[in-house]
């Protein structure tokens, strides 16, 4: 039960997962959540270091792909100054989208990431999906009403993740 929520990795923040480290695992794409994991909720437009994190996967070959589970039009205009592919309506924690992403790309699920700042929905549906998964610590505190609300079931589960995998710890980057 505990394993479905466990993410592959922890690491403080999306910036700082470099795509060398990533192709040493064998990855060769990355999926990630929108709200709180890639751009704030109070700052659409991204910082200079989501370009220059974005710039230097798209150097190393990488594709980013953005699932979410906002509604098209939502979605739509927030990665639209970013110019990135993404997948609305996601339905996570269930893995459909990230299935779906998978295929078109026509990787197998050892060869992908999926990025978030949600045990319960991100974590949950790359698992479902059986890709690999870095929970991040959301880029604010602060979030919407139905959030907060799972941010308190997400401190139970987190508790319980660190008591069961001792090994699983926040990470400055993945070859820590
Ligand atoms: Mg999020």
């Amino acid at each position: 039960m505990l394993r479905e929520f466990k993410p592959t990795w922890m690491i403080n923040s999306v910036y700082s997962i470099a795509p060398q480290q990533l192709k040493q695992q064998g990855i060769r794409a990355v999926f990630t959540d929108l709200d709180n994991t890639l751009i704030a909720w109070n700052n659409p437009d991204g910082t200079p270091e989501l370009k220059q994190w974005m710039q230097s996967l798209e150097e190393a070959d990488i594709p980013l792909i953005v699932i979410s589970n906002n509604n098209y039009e939502r979605v739509k205009r927030a990665v639209e100054p970013l110019a990135l592919p993404f997948i609305s309506r996601a339905l996570k924690p269930l893995g459909f989208g990230i299935k779906r992403a998978t295929r078109k790309l026509g990787l197998k699920p050892h060869e992908v990431v999926m990025v978030g700042d949600q045990l319960l929905t991100d974590m949950v549906a790359a698992n479902q999906a059986g890709v690999y998964s870095i929970l991040v610590k959301p880029l604010i505190e602060t979030d919407a009403w139905n959030t907060r609300i799972n941010r308190f079931f997400e401190r139970y589960v987190m508790k319980q993740l660190l008591v069961q995998y001792p090994m699983l710890q926040w990470q400055e980057e993945l070859n820590d």
